[in-house]
């Protein structure tokens, strides 16, 4: 039972199709459905109940800690934060030494995680920040989480790039020189005003699209230079690339399709919902790429480059 301080401070609410679920909620705090939130927040017709709104940040930051239709999407992606926070310590102190690392790999493995850390905190923060009171700053959270989306992706395609051309230097620059342009090309996109509007939303997922499919570029160019789909290197790690692009594919059905909450409306409001799933496919992707990473550097140690018998 909660103490009667805590009671003073707080009320009960009852939370839609949860109705026997009574959820102790700070003062200040209330929850209301789709037609009751202001327009920035009516993203998703199928969620029709569990919304916060009007909050100050103070509130949306209290928020954290009660049952809403985002504490899902929150929490999923501050575990994520801090399941890759962990997992950097424990690759540089218990990994990285033991396949003999060197300083480059150190530093991609660096880059590789930061990028992740820095995607899942970017969507902690619109998921927490946007039932904001000034749509202004909504707005902006959900501008920082497009922006996170696309360094996150960065961080796959730094690693991925890294290891794929790790004995041709050439190709390994042009293409990481490409990746960074449009990363920095994406920035700009999303600077433009109509770039968060409703009315450029196929747009986004086009440029969205675009931007992890240009990785077969790359993909299909290693696997020419390696050989073609007979050689060794490309059967070890081309499903690994294939699973990858599989949990993307899915990740991004999920997000578009608005499935499975379309086929039970109301029903699916707290958990369940299609940008849940996307949110845990994400962290599953970056944590499927990052021990690929591991795997094909231990494979460069132990396989040195077929025209550089060390790799200078
Ligand atoms: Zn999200």
């Amino acid at each position: 039972m909660p103490s009667t301080k805590a009671l003073k401070n707080a009320q009960y609410i009852e939370l839609g199709g949860y109705q026997y679920w009574p959820v102790l909620v700070p003062r200040g705090i209330r929850l209301y459905t789709y037609e009751q939130v202001p327009g920035f927040l009516r993203e998703n017709p199928y969620i029709t109940d569990g919304y916060r709104a009007y909050l100050t940040s103070r509130l949306c930051i209290k928020s954290l800690f009660i049952l809403s239709n985002e504490t899902v999407n929150i929490w999923s992606h501050l575990l994520g934060f801090l399941l890759f926070f962990l997992l950097g310590l424990y690759d540089m102190i218990a990994v990285l030494p033991v396949i003999g690392a060197t300083r480059e790999d150190y530093v991609i493995y660096s880059i590789g995680l930061f990028c992740y850390q820095v995607c899942m905190l970017c969507s902690v923060g619109y998921h927490l920040f946007c039932c904001h009171r000034s749509e202004k700053t909504s707005r902006r959270w959900m501008a920082l989480d497009y922006a996170g989306i696309s360094i996150g992706t960065l961080g796959c395609y730094v690693p991925g790039i890294f290891y794929a051309f790790y004995c041709n230097n050439y190709w390994r620059q042009v293409y990481l020189v490409m990746v960074l342009a449009m990363t920095l090309g994406l920035f700009f996109a999303q600077i433009h005003p109509h770039y968060l509007t409703k009315q450029w939303q196929k747009l986004r997922s086009v440029i969205f699209c675009s931007v992890a499919a240009y990785g077969l570029v790359p993909t299909l160019h290693w696997i020419w230079l390696s050989g073609g789909f007979g050689s060794a290197v490309v059967q070890v790690f081309a499903p690994r690339v294939l699973v990858m692009y599989l949990f993307a594919a899915a990740a991004f059905v999920f997000y578009l399709s608005k499935v499975p909450e379309r086929y039970f409306p109301g029903q699916l409001n707290y958990v369940g919902s299609s940008h849940q799933v996307w949110h845990i496919l994400v962290v599953l992707m970056f944590y499927w790429w990052h021990q690929s990473a591991l795997f094909i550097t231990s494979f460069r140690h132990t396989n040195p480059c077929p025209d550089y018998p060390q790799h200078a």
